[in-house]
Parts: structure tokens; sequence; C-alpha cells
């Protein structure tokens, strides 16, 4: 190296060789840093097996990128002299390096944009932050599609996404003529549906030793590794996604709502640990599962429902958390205040449907949509749930858990804390919704026919009790106003058992104890 470097820091979420912070980079003056923090893994207790993933596939990378020739300055976790913060780090690199500037990728998170705005302070340096390609649609391109919208609704900005990438286009029509196939696809189970198993990848030495570190330094972290088979390389990663595409891709549509207590994963991708940390491209992706109904071998159906999740909601809940935050992390539209429950992360309840979706969460770091938007979230909205508490929750316990998708996902999407801005109506469902969508409910200590009392299935009275609640909030919704027609309906007495029967299953919740989701000492903003 012949003069002072640049210094390119890469996240543990940036791990793309096309990354935007390389793309005009030489090896011959660059060197790259990355970080293992404990900032990063502690600042809410990750499930142990995110962590491993995540560090494993950070090492993988350094690995890859030395491979290509590219000068890698790797901080470990147990070095001593790491300062276990980003911009502690990036400070002590510029030093050691004598850089002459930095140049990164803009991060996922909010929260981590605050620490690169300071490092040209920390550092003395000219600091460049660029635009992450990896997504289709460009912040400011989200903004300006944004501005002056009244509603921003991800149906019209999912069609510009389409014609902007062309994927499943005929010229300026869509393919087959429709835009969204939504209504072909989600069924309840079939009697005998069989998924295909799971693909899963033993782990090599270097994910070993990472498991073997996580389980000294973060042991006491909710969830297992005893089943970690996460892919932790490209490599890996493409045939996870060969696999989705050859098993599972054409029932993906169909299924894509049910659920089932024996096969936790049914048709979904499991992709997106491995999109979201930067292993897979998602535009890629969806050229692949494109090139599958072109060959005959997926039905449009699927393939449009697959394509719309990765360049539609994917995108767009990127958008609408750079849009609304920091306002998003605090939004509590419903004024919801009930902590957590215990049971949310011990999964020791009789209401089947969490106790399984607990344990699948716990055992591998994943649940797939509909067990995290309707039986997780939807709980957490009927029960009214504190918004920044599940928002906790969700960040710790799933592998594919970043802020810019799990926080609109969870204010927007299930919970409705910020006031409708995502959804035009709050996912609030009784137990019945959960009966037709899985096969939980025959396991179950409650009874889901049953609408009051201690055996009910308790879904069934919360679901009045929050439209009670929140009438002065959602009463003028039109697309409430059968269910709110429906509740005037019943008599004086039967709307006064509902909502003893939901107080008495409320009153039972016990606070999950403190410690579970985040250190005591530490703060939303500690990071
Ligand atoms: C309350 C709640 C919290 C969520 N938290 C996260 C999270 O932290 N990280 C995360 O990646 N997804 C999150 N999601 C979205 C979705 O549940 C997951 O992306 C999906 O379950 C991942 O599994 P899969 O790869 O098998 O997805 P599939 O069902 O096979 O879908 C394919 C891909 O589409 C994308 N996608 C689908 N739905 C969404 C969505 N609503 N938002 C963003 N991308 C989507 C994902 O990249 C996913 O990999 C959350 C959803 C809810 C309701
Ligand atoms: S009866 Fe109610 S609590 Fe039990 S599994 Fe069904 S929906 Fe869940």
């Amino acid at each position: 190296m012949t003069q002072s470097p640049v210094l390119v820091p890469i996240l543990g979420d940036q791990l793309s060789p096309a990354i935007s912070s390389l793309a005009d980079r030489t090896p011959d003056d660059t060197v790259v840093l990355m970080m293992e923090v404990a900032a990063e893994t502690g600042y809410v207790r990750h499930h142990q097996a995110k962590i491993a993933l995540i560090l494993s596939a950070m090492r993988h990378f350094a690995d890859e990128l030395r491979a290509a020739g590219w000068r890698v300055d790797y901080v470990a976790l147990d070095d001593p002299a790491n300062t276990q913060s980003f911009t502690g780090e990036v400070v002590r690199a510029a030093q050691r390096h004598g850089a002459r500037g930095i140049q990164v990728t803009e991060p996922g998170e909010w929260r981590v944009r605050q620490m690169m705005d300071s490092w040209g302070g920390a550092t003395g340096l000219r600091v460049r932050i660029l635009g992450d390609k990896r997504f289709v649609c460009p912040l400011p391109d989200f903004f300006a599609w944004a501005a002056g919208r009244r509603e921003l609704r991800m149906e019209w900005f999912y069609r510009d996404m389409r014609r902007r990438t062309g994927l499943l286009m005929d010229g300026d029509q869509p393919a087959g003529g429709r835009w969204n196939f939504d209504a072909d696809n989600r069924a309840g189970p079939a009697p005998g549906l069989q998924p295909p198993a799971p693909a899963t990848f033993a782990p090599d030495a270097i994910t070993r030793d990472v498991i073997e570190l996580v389980r000294a330094r973060f042991g006491h972290h909710f969830g297992s590794l005893d089943r970690f088979g996460w892919p932790v390389t490209r490599a890996d990663a493409d045939a996870l996604l060969d696999r989705f595409l050859a098993e599972r891709l054409p029932q993906f549509g169909a299924w894509q709502d049910a659920m089932l207590a024996d096969h936790d994963t049914m048709f979904h991708a499991l992709i997106s640990p491995a999109l979201n940390c930067g292993l897979l491209d998602p535009v890629e992706v969806c050229r692949r599962a494109e090139a599958e109904y072109h060959a005959g071998r997926a039905p449009l159906a699927a393939v449009e429902g697959f394509v719309r999740q990765i360049i539609g909601w994917r995108e767009y809940i990127r958008g609408m958390y750079w849009l609304d935050m920091p306002g998003m992390a605090t939004a509590n539209a419903l004024a919801a205040t009930r902590p957590v429950p215990e049971f949310w992360w011990t999964g020791d309840t009789p209401m089947a449907c969490i106790a399984q979706t607990v344990r699948a969460t716990r055992d591998t770091a994943y649940a797939h949509h509909i067990q995290r938007l309707m039986v997780m979230g939807n709980f957490a909205l009927l029960a009214g749930l504190d918004p920044g508490q599940v928002a906790d929750w969700f960040l710790a316990v799933y592998a594919d858990a970043y802020e810019w998708v799990e926080l609109p996902n969870v204010a927007g999407m299930a919970l409705h804390a910020d006031g409708g801005r995502l959804a035009s109506k709050p996912y609030a469902a009784s137990g019945a919704y959960i009966a037709r969508m899985s096969d939980y409910c025959g396991d179950c200590a409650y009874s889901v026919k049953q609408k009051v009392g201690a055996s009910a299935c308790p879904f069934n009275a919360l679901y009045w009790h929050f439209l009670d609640r929140n009438s002065d909030r959602l009463s003028r919704n039109p697309r409430l106003a059968t269910a709110y027609a429906t509740w005037r309906r019943m008599s004086e007495d039967k709307r006064a058992d509902t909502l003893a029967s939901a107080e008495a299953f409320l009153a039972t919740l016990e606070p999950a104890a403190p410690g579970w989701a985040r250190d005591q000492a530490s703060s939303k903003s500690a990071a």
C-alpha cells in the first residue's frame, strides 16, 4: 500500500461483494474494517442463533474478501483492545492505518446512522456515506413517492417497483393481465398437506467456533443453538434458494397463510436471514423466481405473490421506516401499555397457537409471517401490549430482525401503533381465523367455538374488548363498520359477559421478568 488508505467499514448486514462502499475502490489503497462489537450483539438480547448466524457470516465474508485480494482488518469480539462500539473501532482503525478518509454504505438502522454521522467529528476525516444499492428503491425516490400522498398504500408502490425492475412485465403491462394474484392465494391447510422438510446446513469449523463463543458469552439469551442450520455463506444461501425454487415456490402462494403444528416453515422461503445480512441479492432472487414461471415450473400466482413480498413489501417497509423514524419507535396510537407476558418468552401457556409459535421461535429463531402477524401480533394488538416491548421481543427473537424491517412490521402492520399509516385497518381477528388457517386449535386447552368463559379461546372475547376499548379511535373506519355494527347489535348482557371474560383473562397475564429482552442497565438508545 503506497499511500494512506481509505477506510471502508462493512457492517454485519452488508455482507455483499457488490456493496456500494467497495464499488469504486481498489484493494491497493483500501482497508476494509469489520467489527464484532458488544454494543451490537447486546443492545437487545438477541436470540443466540441470530448472533451465531451474523458473526459466522461476517467471518466467512472476511475470508471471501481476503481471497478476492482485499485487505481486511477484522476486530474480533474477544480482542482485548476492542472498544466494543462501532464508533470506537472506527476511530481506532482510522488511527491505526493513518486513513485519509472513510467510505461506507448507509446503514439499515436509524440508530447506526446517528453513529455514522458522528464519525467525521470523531476522526477528523471526510466520511462519504453512499446509498445502499441492494434495494430497488433509493430512499430519496421513496420520499418523493410519498410526498404529497394522503395514503401510502403498498399496492401502488409495488406497481412502480414492477415497472422499475421489469419483473413479471409484458411490455408496460403486468404478466397475466393482473398486478396482484392474492385472491388466488392464501387458503387454509388442506387435509394431508405435506410441506417439504426445510433445508439446513451443517455448521463448519468457523460456525462451530462461533457457536462455542455464543454459548459462552450469550448463553443467558433467549433461544437454542442445538438445531443451528442457517446458511452463513453465499454458496449455502444459494443452495437454500435453489431448494425453495424447486420444492416450495410452486405451492408458496396457496399456503402462504396456513399454519401446521408439525410443519413450522410450511412453503416459505426461509431466505430473510440471508437476504437481510447480504448473502442473497433481492432482485436476483426475484429473477430466479420469475424464470421458474417462464419455464412453466411455477404458476404465476405463486411467483407474483413471492415477488410482491420482496420488491413490494420489503422495499415499502424500508421506505416507511426511514420516512417515519425516529417517531415510529415511540408511536402508540392506541395507547397500549400492558407489559409483554412471561409466556411470550417461555412458551408456557395453554394457548396452543402461541406455545407452538414460541417453541419454533426458540428452536430456530424463525416463525413465518402469519405466525408473527396473526398469532403473536394479533395477540399483542388485542391484549393491548406495549408497542416498545413488543418491538423489543421481535427484534430479539428472529434471525432476520433488524430494526428497519422489524419495527414497521410491528408498529405499523401488527399493532396499528402508527395510527394506520401502513395498514388501512388493524389486523385484528378472533380465534375463528386461527382455527381456519391452522391445525393448532384441535390440540388447545381452550375451545375456539366457545365465546366467553374460562375455557373459551381468549382471542374471542379479546377481539370485542379491543374494538370496544378503541371505539373512539376505530369505529369510524369504514373497514370496521361491519364489526362495530355486530358488536352494537349484541344484547347488553352479552356484551357485558364478553368484556368481563376478556378482563378475567387479561388479569391472568404475568408480566415478563425484566432482563429477557434487554440488560437492565441498557436503554433503547444505549448502543
Ligand atoms: C410482526 C412482524 C414482524 C416481522 N419482523 C421481520 C423482521 O424482523 N425481519 C424480516 O425480514 N421480516 C420481518 N417480518 C416480515 C415477514 O414475516 C418475514 O420477512 C418472513 O416471515 C421471513 O420468512 P421467509 O424468508 O420464509 O419469507 P417468505 O414468506 O418466504 O417471503 C419471502 C420474502 O419476502 C419478504 N417479506 C415478506 N413479507 C415481508 C414484510 N412484511 N416485510 C418485509 N419483508 C417481507 C422477506 O424478505 C421474505 O424473505 C415481520 C412480520 C411481522 C408481521
Ligand atoms: S383455541 Fe384459541 S388459543 Fe387455542 S389454538 Fe385456537 S386460536 Fe389459539
